[in-house]
């Protein structure tokens, strides 16, 4: 069956709104996707008929709640080929990253030891890097990247030296688009002993992904981006590595006896996840991995790349635009700059024809200073967009120039 994108267009009742007086095209999905009818009523569904706390209860509803959270989780886990044990439901990518560094980097980071990112990484996979390496006199070692957006893979090769501890990187660039060879990067680091961290917030709604083929020790991703609801997200590890690892936040559930000498800790995943979790955010992140599914994720890679090739010829015809990030492995983001004319000015007059796009350093200020400018105009994809969607941007975009001129 072809891609019926018009079809798709319905599952998601936001973008039949008008944004001052036009039809919404919504192009800011790197920030956060919209959401399918079917998370909003699994959500309500829960509320409504489900609700109580998991874990713990013997009635009906708590084992219902219950049930249903860890049906979700081994969804999740089988979605991206992990075990539910290795599943491990935290905020989001922010809170995943922040985890191991807390727990397996700290445990064996000494001072004068490297940490290896690149330089195309969202801040949320640099400042925790970043606070960890204060803390222990440790340094951050940072990977370029070169003038189309590709990650130096020579540069790569030679930062991971004897010092190095540990790597970070993102498998897809939110800022650029750039997709990363992260199953070489896992290679190469691994045959030198180094274990790794792939930050995929922008690969799990565009791509497949098999965190097992992969080969990394972590993989981080955010519901919120993939179709999901807001405060819920993953971090995939190795069964051994969570094994030996420390907790990181102690409270309800992630122990398995406490007394004042002593406590130990709950079996995998519990033992990460300290307190009442996001259940409603669970669930519903289980129903965004049934709706990506059926649509499926090869699917939606082929389309969103067929809607990135014609926004990328599109973009060409303006005078004056110009292309951040022109890798030829790049998933569906379109970053740019008018000559003359500041990123926000752009952002709210295309605003005024219903276009919602970003703008600024989209939280990656180091690959923008790489490129030698402050922000960027930033369309991103999702599932849901078309053709019509980029006709809309480039019209309202040449209106933009043609006010400036
Ligand atoms: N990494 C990348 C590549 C991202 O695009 C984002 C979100 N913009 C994050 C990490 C952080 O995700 P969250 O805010 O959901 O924790």
């Amino acid at each position: 069956m072809s891609y019926d994108v018009a079809a798709l267009r319905k599952d998601f009742p936001i973008l039949r709104q008008k944004v001052h007086g036009k039809r919404l095209v919504y192009l800011d999905n790197a920030a956060t996707s919209q959401k399918p009818q079917a998370v909003i009523d699994r959500v309500t569904r829960f509320y409504e008929q489900e609700n109580a706390n998991v874990h713990r209860g013997v009635h009906l509803l708590s084992e219902t709640a219950t049930k249903e959270y860890e049906s979700a989780r081994a969804r999740v886990a089988r979605f991206i080929n992990a075990s539910p044990q290795e599943t491990i439901f935290v905020r989001g990518t922010t809170e995943a990253i922040n985890l191991v560094a807390n727990t397996f980097v700290r445990a064996r980071l000494r001072k004068g030891d490297e940490i290896v990112v690149t330089q195309m990484e969202h801040h949320s996979n640099i400042v925790p890097w970043q606070l960890l390496c204060e803390q222990v006199g440790a340094k951050l070692r940072v990977v370029p990247v070169d003038d189309n957006g590709d990650l130096d893979l020579a540069a790569y090769a030679a930062a991971l030296g004897p010092k190095t501890r540990f790597v970070a990187v993102v498998h897809v660039s939110n800022a650029l688009g750039t997709v990363n060879p992260v199953q070489r990067l896992v290679q190469e680091a691994h045959a030198k002993g180094i274990p790794i961290l792939v930050d995929g917030a922008q690969a799990v709604p565009h791509m497949p992904v098999d965190v097992r083929a992969l080969g990394c020790d972590f993989y981080a991703f955010s519901g919120h981006k993939m179709y999901g609801p807001t405060g819920v997200g993953v971090l995939y590890g190795k069964q051994e590595h969570l094994e030996a690892m420390p907790p990181w936040m102690g409270g309800g559930d992630m122990i398995r006896s406490v007394t004042f000498e002593k406590s130990t800790w709950n079996e995998l995943p519990y033992k990460f996840e300290a307190g009442t979790p996001n259940i409603a955010g669970g669930i519903g992140l289980g129903a965004a991995v049934d709706y990506l599914q059926k649509v499926g994720l090869v699917a939606i890679a082929e389309h969103e790349h067929r809607v990135l090739e014609h926004a990328t010829q599109q973009a060409l015809t303006i005078p004056g635009l110009r292309i951040i990030g022109t890798a030829i492995n790049k998933a569906g983001v379109l970053s740019f700059t008018l000559e003359g004319i500041h990123p926000h000015d752009i952002g709210s007059l295309v605003d005024r024809d219903g276009v919602a796009i970003r703008t600024g350093h989209h939280c990656a200020q180091p690959v923008m200073e790489r490129f030698g400018v402050p922000a960027t105009c930033r369309a991103s994809l999702g599932l849901y967009n078309d053709t019509d969607d980029i006709d809309a941007l480039i019209a309202s975009l040449h209106g933009v120039v043609r006010m400036f001129a």
